[in-house]
């Protein structure tokens, strides 16, 4: 019996990729750092490997589980450089100050995209400074081949300010945009702002996550590419009067039927359980006697009541469902547990 586990469309990842594919020409960067936003980033780039030009990551450590031979941008400035003779030549590092240039020995060959900061004030190398940071690159630096520059917009929902910041970038990256072949900034919700994508003619990639998952972009007609579902475990009786759970919330007022799912609030708190008896499941076990991340659970589209608080299972009203129904539960693949079980599957649409 399968309990509890993840559900992946891949069939809906390959439609929201053709229709980015169909509103654009630009290159398309599949963002897939956070274990592909908790997805699993091995069975995700392996089906994206000939639908997309170009992954992206956070890590070295990221990068090194993707068996692609499409190109690999690190997004995260590389500041161990111990690995970078024996790193695969479809990976691409990030330089975002002399710093880490200068930690590059003059003989290796890679490829690096320049990360300019236009606003966030995370990383970047500061946009006065880009013009010698390329230059000595060019000079000095023979054997490295400048691939990329980028930014990142980090105040999306506010148009008026990201548009003063595209156009920043923009004023920025035109000096290069004959010489460095990839120049992006755009990512989901700033591709599907008309007004932002039409600022962005300059560039020409998309550095897309949310919406190839589906986090984004429903109104426009992209699908969510995943669900994570419940099989009831046990189901037994519970008389008038009696309590469920810690500290008595529930107390039932006509003989009801419980059925207990194999998930908990655990499962959506993005730590694992293998963290066993540690200090962080002991920290969360004590906020979350006073805090309860919701989750929502339905039947056939109808809401399905929890009863009680329990950390790694959590107890349903079962009056109206069947033993054999599969429940939807409504989390986050960013914030679940990765241990989950996923299952992908291939469904016509
Ligand atoms: C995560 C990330 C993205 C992707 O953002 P989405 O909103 O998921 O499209 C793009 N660029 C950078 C630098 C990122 O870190």
């Amino acid at each position: 019996m399968k309990d509890f586990w993840c559900e992946i469309n891949l069939d809906k990842l390959e439609y929201n990729v053709n229709l980015i594919k169909k509103n654009t020409c630009k290159k398309i960067i599949a963002v897939v750092k956070g274990n592909a936003y908790g997805l699993g980033i091995e069975e995700i780039t392996r089906f994206l490997s000939d639908k997309v030009e170009t992954f992206a990551v956070s890590t070295m450590e990221e990068a090194l589980k993707i068996q692609s031979n499409k190109d690999i941008i690190i997004l995260t400035p590389l500041y161990n450089f111990k690995y970078i003779n024996e790193m695969k030549k479809n990976i691409i590092i990030t330089i975002d100050s002399e710093e880490c240039l200068h930690k590059i020995s003059k003989d290796t060959k890679c490829r690096i995209q320049i990360y300019v900061n236009t606003g966030m004030n995370r990383f970047g190398v500061q946009p006065n400074k880009l013009y010698d940071l390329i230059q000595e690159i060019k000079s000095q630096y023979k054997n490295i081949i400048i691939d990329g520059i980028y930014t990142h917009l980090h105040n999306d929902k506010d148009i008026k300010y990201t548009l003063k910041q595209i156009d920043y970038f923009k004023s920025i990256t035109l000096p290069f945009i004959n010489d460095i072949p990839n120049i992006h900034c755009l990512n989901s919700n700033a591709f599907l702002n008309h007004d932002l994508y039409k600022a962005a003619d300059f560039t020409n990639c998309i550095r897309v996550g949310n919406l190839i998952y589906g986090y984004s972009g429903k109104n426009s007609g992209y699908k969510k590419i995943f669900n994570y579902y419940a099989q009831i475990i046990r189901t037994y009786k519970v008389s008038k009067n009696q309590y469920i759970g810690y500290n008595n919330t529930f107390k039932t007022n006509k003989d009801i039927k419980v059925s207990l799912l194999n998930f908990g609030y655990i499962d959506n708190f993005g730590c694992s359980k293998n963290s066993g008896n540690g200090l962080i499941y002991n920290l969360l076990k004590k906020i979350f006697h006073y805090f309860r991340p919701p989750i929502l659970i339905s039947n056939k589209g109808e809401t399905v009541h929890s009863i009680g608080k329990f950390m790694n299972n959590v107890l349903i009203n079962s009056d109206n469902i069947s033993e054999d129904s599969i429940l939807t539960v409504h989390m986050s693949s960013i914030l679940a547990d990765s241990s989950i079980k996923k299952e992908y599957v291939i469904s016509n649409l």
